[in-house]
């Protein structure tokens, strides 16, 4: 039983609320504890997998989470702006020591008009993009960005959900119908009435990203960059580091901080490219979204670099030296979709380290991950193999 005279007298932070109790929270809160933390979660499902590591309180139960918590953090991208701006004012005033990723990070990253406005003001490059409020508007945006395009809701989207593939001008009914209620706010597609945004279709090399962290000295430490590779819009494998990138690390590194620095922000944050080539022929990374909080893509380092994502977040929410982001071993991340592995048999691969989030099997749902980092480097395609074959669900996996 731990009691309050069980922290050093000096530690004023000892419990850490955050937003949202998915697996997220949970890795965050197995990161928290050996650095002598806690954590309870605001969350409406009791059985979250966070519920497995700290209190859960329900939405309703919002003053007593805040009284519960010396200081407060994210792991939901979706959390109301509003609350993370009341927690903020609670903290300039003393009541509470902080709230990070600070207001203004997710205000960005919860609309991708704003978000790719911003990558641009900054420098860092994007798809060419336009703001689509009339099916007139989308037309004139087919003619302006050319076909195939990628019309997008501009809020509440996550997962590849809330889009659709312009490929011909007959598909402008069909792509009108399925997501124009975003725009008047009609239906469940967007939580707040918002312009959807058009993007013209980049046929990208692959898909990279990079995780950084900030602390509240200002000072940044960026992770490898990585491959990822989608299913559906889904995460289904991330090779860390991404494979004869060097290259391109220098400009994603720079995005980052840039980024980083201009929202004033502390904690994890991860960013998600396209690499593309420019109009001379060579590689470019293209930003597409920000996620202001922990990442899939950033799993792998939990065993696969110095200090994980989430102990660098904790560290840089509770105001601690945030830790080496180096990689220690090359390493690919492949999420479980649907349905749980034999554990046995993930383990009988040397280098596998699975990681459950205790949820029920349901299609497609992310219900654990799995780090593959052999000794051998040499090991790790026939390590994936391996684990291919025995993995109930191989979407994404295919070769
Ligand atoms: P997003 O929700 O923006 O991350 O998009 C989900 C997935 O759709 C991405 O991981 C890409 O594979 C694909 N995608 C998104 N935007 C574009 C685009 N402008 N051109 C081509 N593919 C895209």
């Amino acid at each position: 039983m731990t009691t309050a005279n069980a922290y050093p007298t000096s530690q004023t932070i000892r419990t850490i609320g955050i937003l949202g109790g998915g697996q997220l929270g949970m890795m965050l809160a197995q990161a928290a504890l050996p650095l002598g933390y806690r954590c309870v979660f605001l969350e409406d499902s009791p059985n979250c997998p966070a519920s497995l590591y700290g209190k859960v309180y329900s939405s309703q139960q919002l003053e007593d989470f805040v009284a519960a918590a010396d200081v407060f953090t994210l792991e939901f991208e979706n959390t109301p702006v509003k609350t993370v701006e009341w927690l903020k004012a609670l903290s300039d005033q003393g009541d509470k020591q902080g709230m990070n990723p600070p207001p203004q990070a997710l205000e960005v990253a919860q609309d991708r008009l704003k978000e790719k406005s911003l990558f641009n003001e900054l420098g860092i490059k994007t798809v060419p993009f336009v703001s689509v409020s009339s099916k007139a508007e989308l037309q004139s945006a087919c003619e302006q960005l050319g076909l195939p395009l990628v019309l997008k809701t501009s809020r509440g989207g996550y997962d590849g959900k809330g889009q659709f593939v312009l490929r011909d001008k007959a598909d402008i009914a069909s792509a009108w119908s399925e997501l124009g209620d975003a725009v008047t706010g009609k239906g469940n597609l967007a939580p707040i009435p918002a312009p959807l945004i058009a993007e013209g279709f980049i046929h990208f090399n692959r898909e990279v990203s990079i995780i950084a962290a900030r602390s509240q000295d200002g000072s940044i430490r960026t992770y490898d960059l990585v491959e990822n590779h989608h299913h559906q819009g889904i995460l289904a494998k991330t090779q860390a580091p991404a494979v004869g990138t060097s290259h391109l690390l220098t400009m994603a590194q720079s995005a980052i901080e840039t980024l980083m620095t201009h929202l004033d922000y502390v904690g994890v944050i991860a960013l998600e490219l396209f690499v593309s080539k420019d109009s001379e022929g060579r590689d470019t990374l293209l930003a597409n979204e920000i996620a202001p909080r922990v990442h899939n893509s950033g799993h792998w380092s939990i065993e696969g670099a110095v200090t994980s994502q989430f102990e660098n977040h904790i560290r840089a929410v509770v105001g601690l030296p945030l830790g080496d982001t180096d990689n220690v071993h090359p390493s690919i991340m492949v999420n479980v979709l649907g349905q749980y592995p034999n554990v046995a048999e993930v383990l009988a691969i040397d280098g596998a380290h699975y990681h459950t989030y205790h949820k029920e099997e349901r299609e497609e749902r992310k219900i654990g991950h799995i780090t593959l980092m052999p000794n051998d480097v040499a090991n790790l395609d026939e390590a994936l193999e391996r684990l291919v074959a025995i993995l109930p669900n191989k979407v994404g996996l295919d070769k």
